[in-house]
């Protein structure tokens, strides 16, 4: 079996530098992915926001797929934001499913166009003891999540992050606000230490300038 001890983003197409600072922020100096035998010594992948059915089509093209598979049932975990999370899903309602790693159905694009994207504030118990800013920016809906995934937000209608043993699905992007928490509750889910103790990176975000906040319904 690999020795699997770094914690890598998948850097095809989306949110990847963000991801890069948030890990580096922690003290990680993680793998940016773009060939297949990266995920060798991976105990972490980051699956980005960005364009679910680009993000695919790269992962395709570049004949990465089945190798992602592999890695993944050798015991590399992921985490898949927003896009990610659809990659990962095992149902895309109103679409074709990809990966099929996590068993969750999602719905794309629900709420609405990208200028529908919002910030809000809340509390996820597992992952810290303070608030957290999530932005989702034209995201999914977790609809569905079968009996081995643990809902970890529920906002409104919808399920906003949820994990299995293997896998960690968030719809809003931690990678664009200053909280450090869903990072390193990643990294340490994969057994990698974190060895800083910072709890948000030392620069906020630009994405944060542009924060509107919307109430949610808990
Ligand atoms: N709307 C995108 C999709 O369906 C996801 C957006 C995002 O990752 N911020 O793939």
């Amino acid at each position: 079996m690999a020795k699997r001890d770094k914690i890598g983003v998948l850097d095809l197409q989306g949110g990847v530098h963000e991801h890069v600072y948030h890990l580096q922020a922690l003290g990680i100096e993680p793998v940016r992915v773009k060939v297949a035998e990266q995920f060798d010594d991976l105990a972490g992948l980051i699956l980005p926001g960005g364009e679910s059915t680009c993000l695919i089509r790269l992962l395709n093209i570049f004949e990465i797929t089945p190798k992602l598979k592999a890695a993944h049932a050798d015991g590399m975990k992921i985490w898949g934001t927003c896009a990610g999370s659809i990659l990962i899903a095992n149902e895309i309602e109103n679409d074709k499913a990809h990966l099929q790693l996590m068993d969750i159905s999602v719905n794309r694009n629900a709420f609405g166009f990208q200028l529908d994207s919002f910030n809000t504030k809340v509390l996820v118990p597992k992952v810290s003891n303070d608030e957290i800013d999530l932005t989702f920016i034209r995201a999914p809906k977790i609809t569905k999540v079968g009996e081995n995934v643990e809902v970890l937000l529920k906002l409104d209608d919808y399920i906003a992050a949820a994990e299995s043993e293997n896998c960690l699905a968030t719809v809003f992007h931690p990678e664009l606000t200053p909280s450090l928490a869903f990072h390193k509750y990643f990294v340490e889910k994969c057994g990698v230490t974190v060895t800083s103790d910072l709890t948000e990176r030392p620069d906020r975000t630009s994405w944060m300038k542009y924060a509107r906040y919307t109430e949610v319904s808990k």
